[in-house]
């Protein structure tokens, strides 16, 4: 049962059928889902969503299929959890982590949204698809096309780290390095869409890809016991997570699964690439694009497709962002990994140097409650923290050699 209504054009409202199309033939504005809320709000209750397994489907009816989901039953549901240690060495009451590092089967929230553009893909009659990637949506289109029995090619920035082009090649894609930055790459892709009918998941399919991260925000909002939060930090390089996200929460206010959100989101991006926060910090309405130079890789996108949106919701809500030193980004890595045990990617350096810095300059208050969003794994990006965490202490195999170098070296602890 689908509660698809179509596509609705985001700048002139014009409605479009639900098929592969992303911009609006009349304005050139991106397109979005639109759906039938009075049907869902008649069938889709929380006792309904928490009787289905721990998946992303558990929110089906606001996710943009007809029928059944063909792949991501394992992807979701990730854990959420109070970190006290963080929250102390942050000089904050009350913080809490959505880990998206451990979601299945890549180690990034990007499993999510191919879950759906993958599921969305054969239902439009595609037999192969593809993606110009950062490098965690290569990882997820890799894996889950193979799930899923489609062709796929992958194009990726040739400077990636080898994470995340290992973490695409074992699954066997046909992996295409481009020579440029991500921003070329989108250009190449979105050429090579107009010639080939392949589900490009994040050009030509995008606008049902991008619902996929409202499950980020439902979930937060399931976990938190059916609230919405009152501050959030989100990473951001097209900027569609932070958007979806508040869409989430708007949605599900407007079924009555939840109160009307107080929230206020905050964009987290590196000091190298930073169009969103700049256009917050500036007030101005236009992104300009820029020139990434980061260890960010994966939020390196510097002509970002929703900035404007970002910025805009951030704007509605009173929010704000930040903008990280890739020294910041290490550090964020680190502490993050010495309080809470769990280790992040470059982006999630960002997030957490980010939310340092907004708590730091009093724009998040100390006594009020922060999520703070973490999206993906640090096994991927090794080469940015690798330098700066140490070495073994090297022994040979006896007490000796322990008590000497180990023991009494470091005070008997
Ligand atoms: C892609 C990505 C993001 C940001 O995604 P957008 O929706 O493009 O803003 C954040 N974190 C990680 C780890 C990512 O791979
Ligand atoms: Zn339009």
């Amino acid at each position: 049962m689908s509660f698809i209504k179509g596509l609705r054009c985001r700048e002139c409202g014009r409605d479009f059928p639900a098929k592969a199309l992303f911009v609006c033939e009349y304005c050139f504005g991106s397109l979005e889902v639109d759906y039938d809320y009075p049907a869902i709000q008649a069938r889709l209750t929380r006792e309904l969503i928490q009787s289905r397994p721990p998946n992303i489907w558990r929110y089906r009816e606001l996710l943009p299929i007809d029928g059944n989901p063909t792949v991501g039953f394992h992807t979701g549901m990730t854990p959420f959890f109070r970190a006290e240690r963080l929250a102390h060495a942050l000089g904050v009451k009350e913080l809490y982590l959505k880990d998206d590092s451990v979601c299945c089967p890549t180690l990034s929230f990007k499993d999510r949204v191919v879950s759906v553009a993958l599921s969305r893909a054969r239902e439009l009659g595609f037999d192969t698809v593809a993606c110009a990637s950062t490098g965690n949506l290569a990882n997820a289109v890799s894996a889950l096309s193979a799930q899923a029995g489609f062709k796929r090619f992958i194009f990726i920035p040739a400077d990636l780290e080898a994470g995340k082009v290992v973490g695409s090649l074992i699954f066997q894609p046909r992996l295409v390095a481009v020579e440029g930055n991500y921003d070329e790459v989108n250009r190449l892709c979105a050429e090579i869409a107009t010639r080939y009918r392949w589900a490009f998941v994040n050009i030509n399919i995008r606008p049902y890809y991008a619902e996929g991260s409202k499950t980020y925000g439902f979930e937060v909002a399931e976990q938190m016991g059916w609230k919405a939060p009152r501050h959030i930090v989100v990473p951001a390089a097209s900027g569609s997570l932070l958007v979806k996200i508040w869409k989430g929460f708007k949605e599900l206010h407007r079924l009555g699964l939840i109160e009307k959100p107080q929230t206020r989101l905050y964009a987290a991006q590196a000091e190298g690439c930073s169009p969103i926060v700049t256009a917050i910090e500036e007030g101005s309405d236009i992104i300009k694009p820029v020139k990434p130079k980061t260890i960010a890789k994966s939020l390196a996108i510097g002509n970002p497709a929703d900035g404007y949106y970002a910025a805009d919701a951030i704007r509605e809500t009173g929010g704000g962002g930040a903008a990280v030193s890739d020294s910041e980004i290490v550090e964020g890595i680190k502490l993050l990994g010495r309080t809470e045990g769990v280790f992040t990617e470059t982006a999630g350096g960002v997030t957490v140097a980010a939310t340092r810095r907004l708590i730091e300059e009093k724009r998040i208050p100390r006594d009020e409650p922060i999520v703070v969003c973490i999206t993906g794994h640090g096994l991927k990006t090794q080469e940015a923290v690798v330098d700066s965490i140490g070495r073994p202490i090297r022994i040979k195999p006896t007490l000796d050699s322990f008590e000497e170098q180990v023991k009494d070296k470091t005070g008997g602890q």
